[in-house]
């Protein structure tokens, strides 16, 4: 096929969770679809690698089946504070634990296999005239379609062209992550509270330990690197502290990325439908934004299918839903999650939480409940 000269229903652009999702999802209904990513499969991303179960009948309906690849069941919850205090409940829902290495992987070969194209190549701007969108790309190229999911994840130049609010302010947020070897029981997630930000910590695939942490760059930039930071900061959680003591890092560096951002998006943005981290971030402490995506990724979808099918019967409709959708689906998560991470960020609030918490682990897990969803259903 000659992609240049073709003209798609839909171009996806960005191949992570959302945009593979979306990708199988079309294809089951043979809607002509071109997925534009950056990077090659497969790539380490900076993710704590936790995800909730809600996906799991999804994923099967896009025939992904995760424990085939030896993720982890998770059904165990710890967490603790800089004076050492520990809560550990049981996940009301639980989860899994698999590396974005491995997952996204899975996904894009899945992609290829229903006769999908992934063009490694980079968006540098989307536009929308009469009623087509043309979508160019670094290698100055340009595709079009009658529609384009935004699927490019957290930031990107992407989100100054299209002149989006949440990209003018600075964001504060920076985040380290390693997989390691170890000793690490297989069905926890933990998340460990630190001055300044906190680590979680679950296994993934291959035995593998994740250990992945958020942080301010005022705190950081204290420190000389990111080694001297640990041993000053991190470490002054004692469970922390023995996790980094008793594993050792299997990436000859960490992998970082900074300039993260939980200001609020909107799920559509010059007629792009905006999926997973592009429509909106939850702060990861909630630990949920990988199902979201997911979750962002079959309602965008559906509707697409229905507005292509005639069902739905205008691009102003299609929006409208999906904006509604999307809020009624995210919005009180995303806000839940950045309230409890404004109170962790005081750090004897944190101390009191779990105090008080401690014995009442039921309200632990109607907290938690908040911030994920329901299971996702496929009818
Ligand atoms: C520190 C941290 C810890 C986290 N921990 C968890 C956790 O434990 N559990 C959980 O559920 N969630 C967690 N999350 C959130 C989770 O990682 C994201 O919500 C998830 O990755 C969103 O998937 P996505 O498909 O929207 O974006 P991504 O996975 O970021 O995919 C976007 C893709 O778009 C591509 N791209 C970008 N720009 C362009 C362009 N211009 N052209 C073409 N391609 C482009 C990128 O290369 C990338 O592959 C965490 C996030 C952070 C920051």
């Amino acid at each position: 096929m000659n992609t240049e000269d073709s003209y798609f229903d839909v171009i996806i652009v960005g191949g992570g969770l959302a945009g593979l999702s979306s990708a199988i999802h079309l294809s089951k209904f043979k809607i002509k679809v071109l997925v534009i990513e950056k990077n090659t499969y497969p790539k380490h991303k900076v993710c704590g690698e936790y995800i909730s179960n809600e996906v799991l009948p999804y994923l099967k309906f896009l025939d992904i089946d995760v424990f085939k690849y030896d993720a982890h069941k998770i059904n165990s919850f710890e967490l603790t504070t800089i004076k050492n205090k520990i809560i550990k409940v049981r996940l009301p829902l639980g989860g899994f634990g698999i590396s974005r290495y491995c997952l996204d992987n899975i996904l894009a070969k899945k992609v290829l296999e229903s006769n999908v194209e992934i063009l490694k190549d980079a968006v540098e701007d989307i536009t929308f005239i009469n009623k087509t969108f043309s979508v160019k790309t670094k290698s100055d190229t340009t595709y079009k379609a009658k529609l384009v999911i935004g699927a490019y994840g957290k930031r990107a130049n992407l989100d100054t062209k299209l002149n989006r609010q949440f990209i003018k302010e600075k964001s504060p947020f920076l985040a380290v992550k390693i997989h390691a070897t170890g000793n690490f029981p297989d069905n926890l997630v933990a998340l460990h509270n630190f001055k300044g930000g906190y680590c979680g910590v679950s296994k993934v695939e291959n035995n593998k330990i994740n250990i992945c942490y958020i942080t301010n760059y005022n705190t950081f930039k204290k420190h000389k690197n990111i080694q001297a930071f640990q041993k000053e900061i991190l470490y002054k959680n004692e469970h922390l502290k023995s996790i980094f003591k008793n594993s050792t890092s299997v990436f000859d560096v960490p992998l970082t990325i900074s300039q993260i951002s939980f200001l609020n998006k909107k799920p559509v943005e010059n007629h792009v439908l905006m999926c997973g981290d592009t429509a909106g971030m939850i702060h990861p402490l909630a630990g949920n934004g990988m199902s979201m995506a997911i979750r962002s990724a079959q309602i965008v979808s559906s509707l697409i299918i229905d507005y292509l099918d005639g069902n739905i019967k205008s691009r102003y409709l299609l929006e409208k839903q999906y904006s509604m959708l999307w809020n009624k689906e995210f919005k009180n998560r995303i806000n839940t999650g950045k309230f409890i991470a404004y109170l962790f960020s005081l750090n004897i609030v944190s101390e009191i939480i779990v105090l008080i918490l401690k014995p009442f682990p039921k309200v632990l897990q109607y907290i938690i409940k908040r911030t994920h969803g329901k299971i996702m259903t496929t009818s």
